[in-house]
């Protein structure tokens, strides 16, 4: 699974109707479209919010609640740029920018194929690359001179390692333990296309493990597995994912060893979460540059060292957009194009979606909706026709519909509809709750073990 040409399949839709589905459905909408858009910036509709939510929470349970070794913070998005000297960011945090002689339009060296400008065709006619810094920066306070000059932090991480020492005390941590962050980060990037894929503004979810030395190899290979687990937590086909390890000349300046978590993309590949081993390098930056000491004392052997630190990080947006080419797929149902979006419970925007069969018996729909609402993520949805509600549910990836129809009040029952199957069932009211537990349950993606994992 780490080499460059590992297991494809491609993925069956393109960026261009999953693009539209987002907009069409309220996951995704162009931001600011009625002034024409702005340049790599997206809104999250009400879908996008939801699932959203529900990334963020998969990933902080797996990531944090559910780990006795790992614990949260928040920390500021513009903070003290010392930090950003230190980190090596100012000086190292760029990319190869080439400009394009012909029609002056400016790319990235990397992101260019066969010295062929994408903007007007021209071949070869770059200029040399030169070093171009992604950090987007403001000024801070009353003056507007460069004294105030802060940046937009480009990644979550630099707030663990500022922060190491405040987390080690407050917390009584023994090693290994990690720090976990979830926030917005801001990059510069030359080259943005592939709608969500890469943004200038977007939200990271980012741990950095602490660990002795001698551990830290065997502690990479155990977050690669673990990483790899979450993402098929999702539902993310296998078939769709490879880690792939960096080559040398593709680490990063602080970098030990890199793998990533890739997609097939209907693109090709590209990087979905990032696993790196930091080594010492920014506990031991942080020290020369604050003063102040970044060690851990260890108890058993009395000593002080800098720990090793082993990080994976992902993209919100990211797992987002990949979830939901993932997910789509095409069927025909009774001469009918079907789209359904095959998304895990935990993950769907709606969970279950109460439909009454007729708008007579919105009285008995209401009460099972209300029923409902304390335990699922539910959907009132009474317009149009009953087969357009369940094709409108399918699309936005909603696991199970329960029906209200003319017979519930005498049986006391409902129809629950599965979207992956179609399956109907009739379920009384009264083990509802439960009834619709057990399905989304059997719905839920299997999550392979460590030792079934070969990398
Ligand atoms: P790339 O090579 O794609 O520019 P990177 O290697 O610089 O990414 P990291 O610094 O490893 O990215 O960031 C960790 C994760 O944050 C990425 O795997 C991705 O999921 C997310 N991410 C990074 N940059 C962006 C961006 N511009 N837009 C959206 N997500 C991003």
């Amino acid at each position: 699974m780490t080499d460059d040409t590992g297991p494809a399949s491609e993925m069956t839709a393109d960026l261009e109707t999953i693009v539209s589905l987002a907009k069409r459905r309220g996951f995704v909408f162009p931001s600011a479209e009625i002034y024409g858009g702005f340049a790599a910036s997206y809104d999250y509709g009400p879908l996008g919010v939801e699932m959203r939510r529900n990334i963020r929470e998969s990933w902080w349970r797996w990531m944090v609640q559910g780990r006795d070794d790992v614990v949260g913070i928040e920390a500021a998005i513009i903070s003290n740029p010392r930090i950003w000297v230190a980190s090596g960011h100012v000086e190292n945090f760029t990319d190869p920018l080439v400009e394009c002689t012909n029609c002056q339009a400016r790319l990235r060296a990397d992101h260019v194929e066969e010295n062929t400008c994408p903007s007007c065709g021209a071949v070869g006619k770059f200029t040399d690359p030169r070093k171009f810094n992604m950090m987007l920066s403001t000024i801070v306070g009353p003056v507007a001179d460069e004294s105030g000059r802060a940046f937009l932090r480009p990644e979550t991480a630099q707030g663990m390692f500022v922060n190491f020492d405040n987390v080690q005390t407050a917390m009584r941590k023994r090693l290994p333990f990690g720090i976990a962050q979830i926030g917005k980060s801001f990059r510069n990037e030359i080259t943005v296309k592939q709608f969500i894929f890469r943004t200038r503004e977007f939200e990271q979810m980012e741990m950095e493990y602490f660990c002795h030395p001698e551990q830290s190899m065997e502690l990479h290979t155990y977050w690669k597995k673990e990483r790899l687990r979450w993402h098929y937590s999702l539902g993310i086909r296998p078939q769709h994912l490879r880690l792939r390890d960096h080559r040398p000349e593709e680490l990063s300046h602080y970098s030990r060893g890199t793998s990533d978590v890739e997609v097939h993309y209907p693109w090709g590949w590209g990087e979905l979460e990032g696993i790196a081993h930091r080594g010492d390098y920014d506990l031991t930056q942080h020290s020369e540059h604050s003063g102040k000491k970044l060690t851990y004392f260890d108890p058993d052997t009395n000593q002080h060292l800098v720990p090793h630190v082993i990080e994976p990080a992902v993209g919100v947006d990211r797992v987002l957009l990949t979830l939901l080419f993932d997910a789509y797929a095409e069927e025909v149902v009774e001469g009918e194009k079907r789209v359904v979006l095959r998304l895990a419970p935990a993950i769907a925007p709606v969970t279950v979606a109460v439909l009454p069969l007729s708008k007579k018996i919105e009285p008995k729909a209401r009460e099972v909706y209300d029923a409902l609402r304390p335990h699922f993520r539910a959907q009132y949805d009474d317009s149009q026709s009953i087969g357009r509600r369940y094709r409108r549910q399918d699309e936005i990836g909603t696991p199970l519909c329960v029906t209200v129809d003319f017979e519930t009040e005498n049986d006391g029952a409902v129809t629950i509809r599965e979207r992956d199957s179609m399956q109907q069932i009739r379920v009384p009211l009264a083990g509802l709750v439960a009834a619709i537990r057990e399905r989304l349950d059997a719905l839920t993606p299997r999550v392979p073990s460590h030792d079934e994992i070969s990398i």
